[in-house]
Order: structure tokens, then C-alpha cells, then sequence
């Protein structure tokens, strides 16, 4: 089974959990002037590089490895990008509600990519 390795994430071990908590906010308290505040996390960062808190992001990078980090639709109005830098973007403000949307995603992913395979390669 393929693994994730960091690519644009520090390498292991990691000092601080790379996870970005987004917060919007608003300036002068008008709801037309919003803003994200990136927080670090300052979780402390288990043997695979993310906190306690976080480690739904390296499940998520762990699935992205096993069917080769393409670009993944995961509802009409959102999706991560093909290469693994794009899925680790992701992963790092990746909010734990949203497991059950990438769930779909990637299981609806292989479950055609097996298709494909298995039309593909027809010994007719
Ligand atoms: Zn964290």
C-alpha cells in the first residue's frame, strides 16, 4: 500500500503541528468586511507530524497516497487539486466536518477508477 511522505510540509519529526486554524473575522465589527486569520497550531506534533487534534488531516493525505493524490471533486462547489502539494495545501486547514463529504469522494473515485479498469482492459 503507498504511503504519504511530506513533500511541501516539513519532514518528520516536526516540531509544531503544520495545521492552519482559519477564523473568519470581522473588521470593525461590519459583517461586509470579513476577514481569515491563519492561527498555527500549537498542538504538539505525534510520530506522523500532526497533534492529537489533527490527525484526521493525515488520514486524509494517507488516502490521497493510495489512489495517487488526482484532482478530487467533493461537492459542486468544492475540490482539491491533482498533485500532492495541492492535497497537503488542503490538509492543512482541512476541517474534520467535511470527513463524510471526502469519504463519498474518494470511495466514488475508486469505484470508477475500478471500473475504468475493469472496461479498460477487456480480453475479448
Ligand atoms: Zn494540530
Amino acid at each position: 500500500m503507498r504511503s504519504y511522505t511530506p513533500c511541501d510540509l516539513p519532514p518528520l519529526p516536526r516540531l509544531h503541528c503544520p495545521f492552519e486554524c482559519r477564523k473568519t473575522v470581522q473588521r470593525y465589527g461590519s459583517k461586509a468586511d470579513l476577514y481569515i486569520v491563519k492561527t498555527p497550531c500549537t498542538g504538539k506534533p505525534l510520530a506522523n507530524g500532526w497533534c492529537a487534534w489533527h490527525q484526521s488531516s493525515q488520514e486524509l493525505l494517507d488516502w490521497g497516497a493510495q489512489i495517487g493524490y488526482p484532482r478530487l471533486q467533493v461537492n459542486s462547489a468544492l475540490w482539491i487539486t491533482g498533485g500532492i502539494a495541492n492535497w497537503e495545501d488542503y490538509a492543512v486547514c482541512y476541517p474534520a466536518s467535511r470527513r463524510e463529504q471526502i469519504t463519498w469522494a474518494i470511495e466514488n473515485y475508486s469505484t470508477s477508477e475500478r471500473k475504468q479498469a475493469r472496461y479498460g482492459h477487456r480480453n475479448t
